[in-house]
């Protein structure tokens, strides 16, 4: 089968930017087209054809050596395919089912927090596409415990960004605590905050959404969905914040959504890891009685949880695809903040449309 397969440790180049890691050696390409084995489903595990693989920043925290895979690995953690074959024991799923796969892959099953349903919390779960194989290619095995079922309302590439996107947004939007009728600030615009906007929406009709992005069209896809106010980072909203999330790669916007939090107001951050530094003074952001709290990875039940709520209410997934062999391609796009919505790899003769079974 087709991979793109990472090697090694690489700053992905930017053309008009500075390097931050001086110590990597920079490239365009950091990942490889390479023909490998299909994989072959141990016990407990299924085979997937992959038809749809979203593309997420933490492709990039892997290549830059933030979150550090096992080498060489296949990257990809937003599956969406069809069983084509089962491993031993196999129960839940079976052959022709229509599954996606996320971020946590494997979990203890056995540690405090596994036992309570928080195996984002697990100090031994394996991560897909990091310490397991993913789905930057035409296969994938995974554990049956770790697919779900994908709803019937989407086809396959729209799916993709739900699974750690919109889950973990999802995540964040929990850890929020927001009431209806609060004003909930989100902090950038990409394939995470324009489905978790619609959420909000949805959920909490009287709340009002201002989003705080730097770039032009962010701010207009955010008008599309709903934002009560939409503006650069460095503008004055026209209210204060109950809650923020924020959803982006850089360290600066975290003093700046605590500025505009209320007395007793939360922030959430989403994200895993920042490419810059965080800098809060305890006076200026802090006092007040003001909150942050972070949200690392995603525990099966947000997932399906959102899940339902996409079939419920379906999501509009702003989407652009590319060729699995474009994959290099669809990350300097990400981390140059140059995708509208989310980047989802398409493999060489995947399924298209809607039928849920082959
Ligand atoms: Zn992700
Ligand atoms: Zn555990």
């Amino acid at each position: 089968m087709k991979a793109m397969v990472l090697r090694g440790f690489y700053e992905i180049e930017v053309p008009g930017e500075p390097r931050r890691h001086p110590e990597l050696p920079p490239t365009l390409e950091p990942l490889e087209l390479v023909e490998v084995p299909v994989p072959e489903p141990g016990p407990g595990q299924v085979l997937i054809k992959i038809s749809a693989c979203g593309v997420c920043h933490t492709e990039i925290d892997e290549i830059e050596g933030r979150r550090k895979p096992k080498i060489p690995v296949i990257p990809g953690h937003q599956a969406v395919g069809r069983i084509v074959k089962t491993g031993g024991g196999v129960r839940r799923v079976k052959v022709g089912d229509r599954v996606g796969v996320a971020w946590i892959g494997w979990a203890c099953g056995s540690c405090t927090y596994c036992v309570s349903g928080l195996e984002n919390l697990c100090e031994n779960f394996k991560a897909t596409g990091c310490d397991l194989d993913g789905c930057y290619a035409e296969y994938m095995v995974a554990y049956e415990d770790y697919v779900y079922s994908i709803p019937e309302n989407y086809e396959d590439t729209e799916a993709a960004p739900l699974l750690c996107g919109g889950a973990i947004g999802y995540r964040a939007l929990k850890l929020a605590n927001v009431k209806d009728g609060m004003t909930i600030g989100l902090a950038g615009f990409g394939a995470s905050a324009h489905q978790i906007i619609q959420v909000i929406k949805y959920l909490y009709p009287n709340s009002k959404v201002i989003v705080l992005t730097r770039s032009r069209e962010h701010i207009e896809l955010a008008k599309e969905l709903g934002a009560d106010w939409a503006g650069s980072p460095l503008e004055n909203p026209p209210e204060k914040l109950d809650r923020a999330i924020d959803f982006t790669p850089v360290g600066e916007t975290i003093p700046r959504a605590m500025e505009l939090l209320k007395p007793g107001g939360r922030l959430v951050v989403n994200v895993i890891r920042k490419r810059t530094p965080i800098n809060l003074e305890y006076t200026k952001h802090l006092w007040m009685e003001k909150e942050i709290k972070t949200v690392a990875n995603i525990t099966r039940n947000d997932i399906k949880e959102y899940l339902e709520i996409a079939r419920k209410k379906k999501i509009k997934i702003n989407y652009q695809t590319y060729k699995l062999e474009e994959a290099n391609k669809a990350l300097r796009l990400l981390k140059q903040g140059k995708i509208k919505g989310a980047a989802v790899l398409i493999p060489p003769k995947a399924h298209k449309g809607l039928n849920p079974a082959v």
